[in-house]
């Protein structure tokens, strides 16, 4: 745990007490904070109150006592309308800030240079802040994983050491320090950045932009500007710059002035990193390979590519030679429910996507494989259906339909795409089982992709994927990954 020192005796007020919010007034109460704490939900404040917090209901405290609101990221801090907590606040003059801008006051205060490396995106954070753990783990380091994936940032160990300033350009070790550093590495989403106004990490990384949680930043002008905060704040950068909003920002930022990486897989420019296919280079007068993707199942995919090309990046910049950040890539598991690899059946391998709940995160899946798809999708439909993946209907061998939306994928389907209406995640895994025995293919995949959301059926996406993982490993002659 991080105890948070910075406001030790004082009072501050709590709104939201999930994971992350009891964890915050964990930090507080142990730094000698007192936090008045609260939240929508009765059994939340009872569950606070039998942890000794005092609960009380924000609507009748004395603000004037108050030096902090510390709001939950998941509670709305201006779109599409300020919580009645935030207009309390701000009526009574008290800042509103979150967990992470916490955390970056214990930093200044204790170890200002302490090696912090923060990455955000509309997609890939939690692969990218994965897979740069994984690499300085496997490296040797002292590695606190956490933030918006997994633990929430409080619960983890304070900052300690000091992160080199000049790593010799980013390629070779020289220079650096021998005094023990623990790297922070934190997936922030946009919200937690809106309440970190003294964000400063020693890496800060913006993978890619495209519209996304629009109704909690009003505009994708607006959500663009909160993402580009991480990057006008910090030391070095590293960016993909595949799209526009984000070339736009690294633009900002050279003018700016700063260290900065870009990263892309669709072009090579001087001084960036870039991925062809399945390598990853770095441009210069010549092109120098840095790592290789090939047979890694955990990273398959253009999209994982630009994922591995930042984690490059970022490791090479932390001191890693190429052997490290190599012996790194081939050993990462990757993460559940995103293109999992979960073992075979026959010469079939059986993937896991259950994270990808529309078409966009399908695409990705289905252009991962060259052909051979035995595809699960179905569930709760999302707006849009599956029309946008037509290009790559080729690749599919027969499509097994489940949940509501399956009528509806089926008439997208027809006469394009063999399909079967399967009803159930259980009968869908039998028949992709027993076809894919016989497949054409000398490669197939029983993908569940499923391109929709999963409550028709499943309480969330990670039970969706729990289940076909559990239902795969009782198929008779499964064997694990
Ligand atoms: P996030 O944490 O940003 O939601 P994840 O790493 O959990 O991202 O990946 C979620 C899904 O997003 C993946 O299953 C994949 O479909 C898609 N995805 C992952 N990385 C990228 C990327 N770099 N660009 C576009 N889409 C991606």
């Amino acid at each position: 745990m991080t105890p948070v020192e910075t406001f030790s005796g004082k009072t501050v007020a709590l709104f939201g007490l999930g994971g992350s919010g009891m964890a915050t007034a964990e930090a507080l109460r142990a730094g000698g904070c007192t936090p008045i704490v609260w939240d929508d939900g009765a059994v939340a404040v009872e569950k606070a109150r039998a942890a000794g917090f005092a609960a009380e209901d924000l609507r009748s405290i004395d603000w004037s006592k108050v030096s902090a609101l510390i709001l939950s990221p998941g509670v709305p801090l201006t779109h599409p309308k300020p919580h009645w907590s935030v207009d309390l606040a701000k009526a009574a003059g008290v800042e509103v800030i979150g967990d992470v801008e916490l955390f970056c006051r214990e930093r200044k205060a204790r170890a200002p240079h302490a090696p912090f490396i923060a990455i955000t995106g509309t997609n890939g954070k939690s692969t990218t802040t994965a897979l740069i753990a994984h690499i300085l783990k496997s490296a040797g380091h002292d590695v606190q994983l956490g933030g918006n994936i997994g633990t929430p940032i409080l619960k983890l160990e304070v900052p300690a050491g000091s992160f080199p300033e000049k790593v010799a350009s980013g390629f070779s070790k020289e220079g650096m320090s021998e005094e023990k550093l623990r790297y922070h590495v934190i997936e922030l989403s946009s919200y937690q950045i809106d309440l970190s106004p003294s964000l400063s990490p020693s890496i800060g990384i913006l993978l890619n932009l495209s519209p996304d949680h629009i109704d909690r930043h009003g505009t994708m002008e607006h959500y663009a500007s909160v993402k580009e905060r991480l990057i006008a704040a910090s030391d070095t950068v590293v960016i993909g710059v595949d799209d526009t909003f984000c070339e736009a920002i690294a633009l900002r930022r050279s003018h700016a002035g700063g260290a900065m990486v870009s990263v892309s897989i669709k072009a090579e420019r001087p001084g960036a990193i870039h991925a062809v296919g399945r390598e990853i280079f770095a441009c210069g007068s010549h092109r120098r390979k840095l790592a290789d993707l090939e047979g890694i199942g955990s990273l398959r995919g253009d999209h994982n590519a630009q994922n591995a090309a930042v984690a490059v990046a970022v490791a090479l910049r932390c001191g890693l030679n190429e052997a490290q950040i190599q012996a790194g890539l081939n050993s990462f598991p990757g993460l559940a429910h995103r293109m999992e690899e979960i073992g075979r059946v026959g010469r079939a391998l059986v993937v896991n996507d259950s994270k990808a709940t529309n078409a966009d995160s399908t695409e990705k899946a289905l252009t991962s494989f060259p052909e051979g798809i035995f595809w699960i999708a179905g569930g709760k439909p999302k707006e849009g259906g599956i029309g946008a993946l037509a290009p790559h209907f080729g690749r599919i061998e027969k499509a097994y339909l489940i949940g509501e939306a399956a009528p509806a994928f089926a008439k997208t389907l027809e006469g394009k795409v063999p399909y079967t209406l399967s009803g159930t995640l259980e009968v869908a895994l039998s028949q992709a089982a027993g076809d894919a025995a016989n497949a054409k293919s000398s490669a197939p995949v029983i993908l569940l992709s499923p391109s929709c959301a999963s409550f028709d059926q499943f309480p969330n996406f990670e039970v969706r994927g729990d289940t076909f993982r559990a239902l795969a490993k009782a198929l008779p002659g499964f064997v694990a990954r």
